[in-house]
This record gives C-alpha cells, structure tokens and sequence, in this order.
C-alpha cells in the first residue's frame, strides 16, 4: 500500500529558478524566490534568537491548497543560522518558518498578458546579499540594494564591494565581479532543486539499495542491546529511499494528524502550539532530514558545525490568510539522535551513493557501519 508521503530528493538545478506561477519552484538554499513580488520577507523577521544574524533560505516548498481560495497558491519558508553554534545553545530560535499564499486571481500573475502600460504591480528590490525585502542602499553608487547592515557590511568587505563600488576601471571590475559571485554564493547555502517522490511500500526496496541498511537494523534488534525503538523504526523507515532529505505529508481537513517520524523517543513536542493568527491547530506539514546535511557544505571536522536529528515543520491546518498580512508564522520542532555526533555518523546512511559513484573502499564501508553500529549501542 502507498504510503501517501512524499518525499524529497535534491537535485542538480538545470535552470535558473525564477517566479514563473505554473511552475513555481521548490528547492534548497539560494536566494529565496518569492511568491508576492510586491512584498518580500523582511530581514527583521528571519533574526537568529541567538546571534541576532540574518538567518538563510534552507529551502522553500510550492505546496498548494483548495482551501481556502486565498492559498491557491501557497509557498513555505523555511530559514535558519548558519552558525551551528547557535543551533547547539537553541534549535528553536535558530530556525524561522513562514507561509506565503495567493488567491488564484491576483495580480501579480495576471491571466492575460501583456498588461496595459501602467497596470504593472510593483516589485520591490531585493537585498544584493540575502535577497530579503531590499530597503537600503549603498550611499555611494546608489546600484546595489539591501536589507540591513549586516549584509551591507559583508558585500562591502567580504565580496569585494569595497573595490568596484565607483571603480572606472572596466577590466579590474570584469574580474573582481567574478570573485563577488563566488563570495556572495558562499553566503548562501549552496541552491538545488528539490524533487519529489511517493514514498514505496515497505516490502519495495530497490534492488540497488539492498545491500542493506535495514539488515544492519535487524542486526541491532538481534543484540542485547536497549536501542532506541523510535531510532529503529527510524532508521527502517528511510532505508526504503535512503537519500530523502525531506518528508511531505500533510494530511488534509477532516483526516487524522499525521505524525513525523521522529528520530528518539525522547524530546518529542508533547504540546503543538496553535495558529497565532486564527488559532486553529497548527499540524504537521513536513520534516527535514539529517542526509540534507550532506548537501550544504558543512566542515564536518568543527565540532560546532550545523547538524540536526530531524526538523519538523508545523503550519496552521486552516491555511488562514489574515488580512493585510504577508507572512504567517508556522512552528518547528527539533529533535537530535539521542546521542551527541550521532547526526553526523547517521549521515554515513548516504553511503549508498558514495558507493555507487566508487568513492569508497570495501575498508571504508565497513568501517562506516562499524561507527554506527557502535554509535547505536552506546546510545
Ligand atoms: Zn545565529
Ligand atoms: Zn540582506
Ligand atoms: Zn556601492
Ligand atoms: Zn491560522
């Protein structure tokens, strides 16, 4: 039986990602790609609770509703610190989450193009840097726009602002403009497609992905060992598509909640916080992976490095769209293995795909399961 969850698998971009309403897009890292033109997010609203930062875009989801008529186009939000330092001292106030909806007839995305002249909506500048709403600008050449100091500062002294901002001459510019690109995407956490899936029944492994993650589990359960059962069961799950970085499933109105799969027994929300707008329930929308980890270009030897078990993203079931209001708040809810660095060595799970493309040894493999059998039995 199909399981109705989707999952979410990065993929190599092959276009740009751009605001195109029947295709919208849903990805990971990047500039964030807006749905309302006329009102991107502010940086004051996507503030780290710890280190006051801008947070980045993690990824953003095109997911739809029929009702109410508002959220016939609807997009989700997620952002986060950087800094796994902050993440350490706090999840919850190191990652921001928010919903953006339009009614089907709108106009930003008119039906009938070209506008008559002067019918156009206006579109709000962009921050060079984060591409949050663009209120400021540099004083001197007046070209670039941004949201806030921080990325001023940054374009200024870390992407070479300093040095063509005013700069006449056109070959030295030609060259530090490439330099800026890089800086400025180094600032970003590196920008992929996400795709989706139907999560396969439990009794589909693919014949590739046999060599076998769940025997490894069904070798914990053999030992006399107290694994954790949500762990097992965890591990089990995503065998089935051991490179999901992302789990979909809302289920609709009238349905029985659905629940993430959490990754311990421990330090599940024991209380969903409501709707701050509607107060209608807020439930389960989707969670992110720890294999999605493998995608962002984390220094995995610094301790302080970003990781996470699971994140699971909760959003008002009413999709309510208050009036004069832009972005509405959802909730997230975090949950690391119960052992400290387990993250990183669950993420060997990728292993799969290392082996597919040669890039490890029969040693290296073995050594890899080795880890985490034994991360498991200190657990
Ligand atoms: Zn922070
Ligand atoms: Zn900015
Ligand atoms: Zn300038
Ligand atoms: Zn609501």
């Amino acid at each position: 039986m199909a399981t109705g969850i989707q999952l979410g698998f990065v993929s190599k971009p092959e276009r740009p990602f751009l605001p195109d309403i029947d295709d919208f897009p849903s990805k990971i890292g990047g500039k964030p790609v807006w749905l309302n033109p006329e009102f991107p997010l502010d940086v004051e609203s996507v503030r780290c609770g710890i280190c006051n930062k801008p947070m980045v875009l993690l990824l953003q989801i095109y997911a739809p509703e029929d009702v109410p008529a508002e959220a016939y186009h609807r997009c989700v939000y997620l952002f986060c610190c950087k800094n796994g330092k902050c993440h350490k001292e706090s999840q919850e106030k190191s990652f921001k989450v928010y919903r953006s909806q339009l009614p089907k007839v709108n106009k930003y995305y008119p039906e009938q193009l070209p506008l008559p002249a002067g019918q156009y909506p206006k579109v709000a500048p962009l921050c060079k840097v984060s591409g949050y709403l663009g209120s400021k600008q540099c004083s001197k050449c007046k070209s670039e726009n941004y949201s806030c100091k921080d990325c001023q500062i940054y374009h200024w002294n870390n992407a070479y602002h300093k040095r063509i901002c005013c700069n006449d001459n056109e070959k030295e510019t030609l060259i530090l403009k490439q330099l800026e690109i890089k800086t400025l995407e180094d600032y970003l956490f590196p920008e992929y497609e996400l795709v989706s899936e139907e999560e396969p029944p439990s009794n589909v492994l693919k014949e590739n992905e046999k060599f076998d993650i769940s025997k490894f589990t069904n070798d914990c359960e053999d030992t006399e060992v107290d694994v954790d059962k949500a762990f097992l069961k965890f591990e089990k799950r995503i065998a089935r598509e051991p490179s999901q970085i992302l789990r979909y499933a809302r289920l609709h109105y009238n349905q029985e909640d659905s629940e993430p799969l959490w990754v311990c027994q421990d330090n599940k929300p024991t209380e969903i916080k409501n709707c701050p707008y509607c107060g209608s329930k807020c439930t389960f929308e989707f969670q992110i992976m720890p294999q999605l980890l493998n995608y962002l270009n984390i220094d995995d030897k610094n301790v302080d490095s970003l990781d996470w078990g699971t994140v699971a993203v909760y959003t008002c079931n009413a999709n309510c769209q208050p009036k004069d209001k832009h972005y509405m708040e959802g909730f997230t809810y975090h949950q690391y293995f119960s052992n400290d660095g387990l993250n990183k060595r669950f993420k060997a799970i990728d292993i799969k795909q290392k082996i597919e493309s040669g890039e490890l040894t029969k040693e290296e493999i073995e050594k890899i399961m080795k880890l985490k059998k034994d991360a498991v039995k200190s657990d």
